[in-house]
């Protein structure tokens, strides 16, 4: 895994980071020769309400002076390995407004857009798969990623494209392209043209109750046919023991699909590593 950056990872500053750490994660990352990471807490505006009186939690923010903060304190006892600020915020349409002015206001390496909530529903909690078939169900999850981040635009990665898959109750559990030609063309089409990078999450590709979401190379090959350079590798851990994970296997599921290097993100501006 030498000289591969972990692109997308949660601290105790996410609503959901209680067992990771800054600290933690970052020492994880340099035993497992990672050459950097980047913390991505979650920022989402809008939070379901079913979620939301589950965990009394309106919304989701962190608190980023901290975070940024923190960041700076570990990297200076850590020189061994490069720490980057970033930010996962949830593309939602009622936090369109809140999204940007956010972004606005603060500086951060790297920026990530992911659609958690969708529907006033959250995937993970339920709700979002009642009443809709597979085909749906995904379909509708990547029309929404569609449309929130042409409206976004400031953002730098696209965060686990197939998230629905990953909690979804059907025995349909990944997201192949010959299922959505059109609106996955359509996101990759954007993603190429504007130079942003499609993430591979790896906490995708694990078992869910008996159910192991898989990464279509379809997805990948079209990408590149399309002009896409950016490859984005994410663990999206939530604890030190994830961080880096699958790596391995990912970055030579990337070379055989034909990309010669993933990317991280450094104040904003895309940073090539060869994998
Ligand atoms: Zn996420």
């Amino acid at each position: 895994m030498t000289g591969l950056y972990d692109n997308h990872n949660h601290s105790q500053f996410s609503f959901d980071g209680k067992n990771a750490s800054v600290e933690s994660s970052a020492r994880a990352a340099l035993e497992c020769g990672l050459a950097g990471l980047c913390f991505t807490d979650h920022c989402d505006f809008f939070v379901p309400a079913m979620k939301a009186s589950y965990e009394h939690l309106i919304p989701e923010q962190f608190d980023i002076p901290a975070q940024q903060k923190e960041i700076d304190r570990v990297q200076s006892i850590l020189p061994g390995i490069r720490i980057f600020k970033g930010i996962e915020i949830g593309l939602e349409e009622k936090s369109r407004d809140r999204n940007r002015k956010l972004l606005s206001e603060h500086r951060f390496d790297q920026v990530t857009g992911s659609v958690h909530y969708l529907d006033d529903t959250d995937p993970f909690w339920g709700g979002y798969y009642k009443g809709k078939d597979w085909k749906t169900a995904y379909g509708h999850y990547l029309e929404t990623i569609l449309e929130e981040m042409s409206q976004l635009q400031d953002f730098d990665i696209l965060g686990h494209f197939d998230y629905v898959a990953r909690y979804a109750p059907y025995p349909q559990c990944s997201i192949f392209y010959r299922d959505f030609p059109d609106v996955t063309d359509a996101i990759l089409e954007y993603l190429a043209e504007n130079g942003k990078a499609l993430e591979i999450n790896t906490k995708t590709y694990q078992d869910y109750n008996g159910r192991t979401p898989e990464l279509d190379r379809n997805i990948l090959l079209r990408f590149r046919e399309l002009g896409g350079e950016y490859i984005s590798l994410g663990s999206d851990s939530h604890c030190p023991e994830r961080v880096g994970d699958k790596f391995g296997q990912y970055a030579e599921f990337i070379k055989d699909c034909g990309f010669r290097y993933a990317v991280h993100f450094e104040s904003r501006r895309p940073v090539m590593e060869k994998i």
